[in-house]
């Protein structure tokens, strides 16, 4: 294994501008008018789950969380998980961040320094007064030239971001309340499901003409991403359950909303509608397969496998399958080799595990046609944390693609090809960004 990168290969891609295909930026607004904190759950984000899975108990939890509690017994019960936790991806980030942005470099140490982490808390206040943070984070510092985030919202500034928008509460509608928000949400009447397909179509076009470039589905936190082809009238029966607002229970009638089991037909149903929309809209679609964010989910409902009968049914749409399938990134890396319509996505893995990260690459740069790969999406609220995560993800292509060229595979300029396409080029053209590749 080549530890250290081929310098051309290092320079190349350090320097190299990116196309990030998945964020959960903050509002700049809101983050402007809160207080910020490094032991806040907006700040260290991913970081919370490890110190959850380490053993920190929600008593604890909550200490750390607390502003209004001392910051020093803030800070002890934040490091005694953090020595655990500090040798994770997740922790490697936020020390990146904490490094290049703060001028803070003892995160990862054996006792990272309470002055520290107050001097960190400085700079974050400090850098609500800035202008342009995000522009001078995601693009001067990270060379980021466009992200697209899933933060439900087209009203984003456009020069740094291009949305994605999710329709799930269109799939998973399982309530008369659900009915209600989704009505006034598109100001369309919804009596049965024909008018809930009418109103999805409706709130397609409207983030469409609003700037939406890829739909996003989030589901696999919630349910197995296997979508049933199933006939329309049991979804329209399940649907009639949903708009009524009542069932049957023991001769009674409850307020309740359904079951995951009643109301899948429908769900099921749905989804289908929003892929034939992606097509009829020219629209590719991301979904988030494999491991969840936050703790105690289940793995096995998001394996990317479940949804092989979409791509068969659907050889029109384009899918942008997430966070590598983790981990099931194999599985994945089948599928897209088999399917013209299956594209596979790295944002996420580099924090989650750098080590699989490296793998995968080289996995799927044997599999897969490099068109079909990004290489890097940051996945953060943060913006200082997807900076942190964009260093690591350029070391990790550019250690891939040096070890290529030491094993006699690619030329350097071959290795600067596949670069240039992983970090930029291939989700310029599959999302139909509008910049101009760096390699023709
Ligand atoms: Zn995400």
């Amino acid at each position: 294994m080549v530890i250290a990168s081929v310098p051309e290969i290092e320079q190349f891609i350090a320097a190299q501008p990116v196309i990030d295909t998945h964020e959960h930026t903050f509002s700049e607004a809101d983050r402007r008018q809160k207080p910020l904190d490094l032991l806040s759950t907006e700040m260290h984000h991913y970081v919370g789950s490890d110190l959850v899975s380490a053993g920190m108990t929600p008593d604890e939890q909550a200490l750390m969380y607390d502003r209004s509690r001392d910051p020093a017994d803030r800070w002890d019960v934040f490091l005694s998980y953090w020595k655990y936790a500090r040798t994770t991806g997740y922790a490697k980030a936020l020390h990146i961040a904490c490094r290049d942005l703060f001028g803070v470099d003892d995160l990862m140490s054996a006792a990272p320094s309470l002055d520290g982490y107050r001097r960190v808390n400085e700079q974050l206040t400090a850098s609500q007064q800035h202008e342009a943070w995000y522009r001078y984070i995601l693009r001067e510092r990270g060379n980021i030239v466009l992200a697209i985030p899933d933060v439900q919202s087209t009203q984003v500034d456009k020069t740094l971001f291009a949305p994605a928008i999710r329709f799930d509460s269109f799939v998973s509608v399982g309530s008369r309340a659900g009915v209600s928000a989704l009505e006034r949400q598109t100001a369309q009447t919804i009596y049965d499901l024909d008018d809930l397909v009418s109103a999805l179509g409706v709130a397609f076009a409207k983030a469409k003409e609003e700037g939406m470039v890829t739909v996003k589905s989030g589901l696999a936190y919630r349910r197995i991403l296997q979508y049933d082809n199933v006939p329309r009238a049991a979804a329209e029966q399940v649907f009639a359950q949903v708009v009524a607002g009542t069932r049957a229970q023991g001769g009674g009638m409850t307020q309740d909303g359904l079951t995951f089991t009643e109301c899948k037909p429908l769900q099921d149903y749905m989804l289908h509608q929003v892929v034939r929309l992606c097509i009829e809209h020219e629209i590719p679609m991301q979904i988030h397969t494999g491991l969840h964010a936050g703790n105690g989910n289940v793995i096995t409902n998001s394996n990317p496998t479940h949804l092989v009968n979409l791509f068969i049914q659907y050889p029109q749409a384009r899918f942008d399958i997430f966070h590598a399938g983790y981990p099931y990134q194999s599985e994945l890396a089948t599928l897209a080799k088999n399917f013209q319509n299956v594209y596979v996505d790295l944002c996420w893995v580099h924090i989650i595990s750098p080590y699989v990260a490296r793998a995968t690459l080289h996995e799927w740069l044997e599999t897969i046609p490099h068109n079909k790969i990004f290489g890097f999406g940051g996945d953060y609220g943060p913006v200082e944390l997807a900076y942190g995560h964009s260093v690591m993800a350029r070391e990790n292509i550019a250690r891939v693609l040096s070890e290529k060229v030491e094993e006699g595979l690619y030329s350097e300029d071959q290795a600067r090809i596949v670069g240039a396409r992983l970090l930029h080029d291939n989700a310029n053209e599959f999302f139909g960004l509008g910049q101009e590749n760096l390699v023709q």
